[in-house]
């Protein structure tokens, strides 16, 4: 990593994180499932809340999100990291009740709006993937 890079707090990573922020070395965006009843279960936890069954695990999703929220940040946290950038809850095309906290990149912070659509594009860090998401292209 250069010197200067921006230094992103890096995620700590478990049994049932890893998928998640690994993911993205083969560009896909692993959200936990469960095969019982094909709820998906964000943050990833060892079992179903709805209906109790461990047989929970990473399966791919499109990477198609929808911005739900978002703040523009205009305040240098890290020495590194440019401001502005926006920090933001998108909601999965597959279940909107599933948002992650992300950044969105590729765009003018000022012209992002709630309800853009987005998809998923990943930072390597080390040897982690961070989910980003971007402008979609279609
Ligand atoms: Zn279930």
């Amino acid at each position: 990593m250069q010197p200067d890079a921006p230094q992103r707090p890096l995620p700590v990573t478990n049994e049932d994180t890893h998928a998640f922020w690994t993911g993205g070395e083969r560009g896909e965006l692993m959200i936990y499932r469960c095969e019982n009843c094909r709820t998906y279960v964000h943050p990833p936890a060892p079992f179903c809340p709805e209906c109790e069954s461990r047989k929970v695990g990473p399966e791919p999703v499109s990477g198609k999100a929808t911005v739900a929220t978002f703040t523009v940040n205009h305040r240098q946290w890290l020495p590194g990291l440019p401001v502005p950038y926006v920090v933001a809850l998108v909601e999965l095309d597959e279940d909107p009740t599933v948002r992650l906290p992300t950044n969105i990149v590729g765009i003018d912070p000022e012209k992002v709006t709630i309800g853009m659509p987005v998809e998923v594009t990943f930072e390597q860090v080390e040897d982690l993937f961070l989910p980003m998401f971007q402008p979609r292209k279609d």
